[in-house]
């Protein structure tokens, strides 16, 4: 019944689902997995269609963080294995672009392990973002953590079409995983990108100790930004972090989640990210039947994926075709949908061709 109910609210009155029938459903028993994912594959598709965006990361500076997130190897508090360097050459982010290009994804995105960018950090993340957009026509995402207005204004400015700024969990959790600063730090910032013109690409990690229904709270707090992307990390538990020794997520209980989400965010881009092989193994295309319809390809920020041929292997396997771009307008919806984008500023984008 609550499956029927979330059916014909998203397929047939295309409204939003209610926080107690999102609840409800994700009240089924595991044994309806099945169900629920077969319905969040149909919503997936009515929304967003067949295609699968990929995108590619540069950890572009590594470790020496200040801040104390309980899940990342980056922090300078806690004693990792992780990487510790200062901002890439400009050589280097080019050749991460090109291989970016190379395996097939639209976007790439430049990540620096910060609390926020100082302003000789920004500069040089624009002029990067400047020559992957001449030399690659890639669209050009950022996750320089905490910004200013002006900061957010400066970078769309300088084309960057999407901010990478997750919320990690639920309001109520985040206080157990980070003291360094706040979830309403966190949400500002997301509004201050949305606010200077970019895209918002929010979202977080799955298994950090979270409730169910933590998890569906995340979800709602999530759609409140109306994140035009949200990538779901399923944690990989780093050793040395507070969270180092934390059980994985059992294969069912991530797919229940990713479907979950798709349910409450029927329209955005819902990207598998950090932990899919560890925590999917086999069950890896799942994710894909259940709601998510974007991947990370490549190595994540501190640890390593599989190759993009494994992915693009695995789309073909599917009959999922990969975007030709990072989906512009999909939030510019009919007058039955609550959420609406304002325009981007047009970028040209290479199509690209996938052998
Ligand atoms: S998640 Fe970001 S802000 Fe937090 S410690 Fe890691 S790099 Fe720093």
């Amino acid at each position: 019944m609550p499956l029927t109910t979330a059916e014909r609210a998203l397929l047939e009155e295309r409204r939003p689902l209610t926080r107690a029938e999102v609840a409800a459903v994700a009240a089924l028993p595991l044994d309806r997995l099945p169900d629920l994912v077969a319905l969040a594959h149909r919503v997936r598709m009515a929304y967003c269609g067949p295609e699968v965006e990929l995108e590619s990361l540069i950890n572009a500076k590594s470790g020496a963080c200040p801040e104390d997130c309980a899940f990342c190897s980056q922090s300078a508090r806690f004693e990792t294995d992780a990487d510790v360097y200062a901002f890439l050459d400009l050589d280097e982010v080019m050749e991460a672009a090109r291989a970016t290009r190379d395996a097939g994804a639209t976007q790439f995105c430049i990540v620096v392990a910060v609390r926020g960018p100082e302003e000789r950090l920004l500069r040089k993340v624009i002029d990067a973002v400047d020559a992957v957009h001449r030399e690659t026509g890639l669209e050009v995402a950022c996750s320089l953590g905490l910004l200013t207005d002006a900061q957010a204004g400066r970078l769309a400015a300088a084309g960057v079409r999407r901010y990478n700024h997750n919320l990690e969990t639920c309001r109520e959790v985040f206080p157990t995983i980070c003291s360094t600063h706040t979830w309403d730090d966190r949400v500002d910032t997301a509004r201050r990108a949305i606010d200077a013109g970019m895209e918002l690409c929010c979202g977080g990690i799955l298994g950090m100790g979270e409730t169910l229904e933590q998890r569906i709270d995340f979800a709602f707090e999530l759609a409140e930004l109306e994140p035009c992307e949200v990538p779901i990390n399923l944690l990989d538990p780093r050793p040395g972090t507070p969270l180092g020794d934390r059980p994985l997520l059992s294969p069912r209980e991530a797919l229940q989640a990713i479907a979950l989400f798709r349910l409450v965010l029927p329209r955005a881009w819902i990207r598998l990210a950090g932990g899919r092989e560890l925590v999917l193994g086999e069950l890896q295309g799942m994710g894909l039947l259940a709601g998510a319809n974007a991947l990370i390809v490549g190595n994540y920020l501190t640890t390593t994926g599989r190759s993009p041929d494994a992915d693009h292997a695995l789309l073909d396997a599917l009959g999922m075709p990969v975007a030709d771009g990072p989906g512009e307008g999909r939030y510019v919806v009919d007058g039955a949908g609550a959420h609406a984008r304002p325009a981007q500023p047009e970028r040209s984008t290479i199509p690209l061709r996938v052998e």
